[in-house]
């Protein structure tokens, strides 16, 4: 998807016309407004523009269907070494039905779209998987300093535990 793209149907929210739903279903494609994921008591991840979704809704009985991929973009803290790096929460095989009846006109997606990002989060994130973090007896960061904390032929992993004691 390019960026024009995305930027001619950015939207707030992700709002499906039920009622003017074509039989076969359709896509929807897009991004929703920045704020649609509000992470305010997170001090290691912070969401980078809006959930960006590409979803084929359709009805199925009494239920309306959504299936596609998800993803955000995210500037995140290493727990390790305390860089700051972007990354994306990405749900490859979002799916979410939702009950609708007769009078249902508008659905509102974004909560379910929420959801998925949650889930997709990092807990503990880090730069990289072999990112050594930060000496625990003097802060330095081991990924790009040797510290005179480190005995020769060590490797991070032990001189950090070694620290501890
Ligand atoms: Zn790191
Ligand atoms: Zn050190």
């Amino acid at each position: 998807m390019s960026g024009q793209e995305a930027e001619l149907e950015t939207q707030g929210h992700l709002t499906v016309d039920v009622a003017r739903l074509d039989k076969g279903g359709e896509w929807y494609e897009g991004e929703t407004g920045p704020d649609a994921l509000d992470l305010g008591d997170s001090e290691f991840v912070e969401p980078v523009g809006g959930i960006v979704y590409a979803l084929k809704v359709e009805i199925a009985g009494t239920e309306l269907l959504a299936r596609g991929e998800v993803r955000q973009r995210l500037r995140c803290v290493c727990s390790r070494c305390a860089a700051t790096f972007e990354t994306e929460a990405v749900d490859t095989e979002f799916v979410c039905s939702v009950e609708i009846n007769a009078l249902t006109d508008f659905l509102d997606l974004t909560g379910e779209m929420r959801e998925a990002i949650m889930l997709a989060l990092p807990g503990y994130p880090v730069c990289s998987e072999a990112c050594r973090g930060l000496c625990l007896a003097c802060g330095a960061n081991l990924n790009t300093a040797v510290c005179s904390c480190r005995k020769k032929g060590e490797n991070g992993r032990w001189a950090a535990l070694g620290a501890l004691e």
